[in-house]
């Protein structure tokens, strides 16, 4: 586990348009990458196309992992949306927390079109809250950089 998240800026408004492209329903999708640093966004279908709930769709989910398989990633996030909610886990959220080891997103709407999101570890039914570093791409290029050093 870590301690916060760290996400770009166009990973980010990438996350919120396709959150704001499933409008009324909730959008889903997941986050590969390591270390909570996220490399890649795989935005999903929500095969329940529910506004207060979320099914990613199984193909969608199986591609997704294939590629995050294949290029070395690590499943680290799973992202949802709450149209109509805050950006804090459902009782079905908690329950529904499959995977102890990736953060949970939830992206919620100040208004029309702001979108702000938190992160989350959910496990055994305990909320953790994770801080989310939102980079530009600059400094995560340079991150990159210092790694493979
Ligand atoms: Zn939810």
């Amino acid at each position: 586990m870590h301690s916060s998240l760290t996400l770009t800026e166009s990973q980010a408004t990438s996350m919120i348009a396709h959150a704001q492209h499933a409008l009324p329903n909730e959008a889903c999708g997941l986050l590969g990458g390591k270390s909570g640093h996220v490399s890649t966004v795989y935005p999903g279908t929500n095969s329940e196309h529910s506004p207060i709930r979320y099914l990613l769709d199984p193909i969608d989910q199986f591609n997704a992992m294939k590629t995050i398989d294949q290029s070395g990633e690590d499943l680290i996030g799973i992202f949802h949306s709450h149209p109509k909610g805050v950006a804090i886990p459902s009782e079905i959220d908690i329950t529904q927390a499959y995977y102890p080891k990736a953060t949970y997103v939830i992206l919620a709407r100040h208004n029309e079109k702001d979108w702000y999101m938190r992160a989350y570890y959910l496990v055994e039914g305990h909320i953790n809250e994770v801080r989310i570093r939102r980079l530009n791409t600059q400094h995560t290029i340079l991150e990159i950089d210092n790694r493979t050093n």
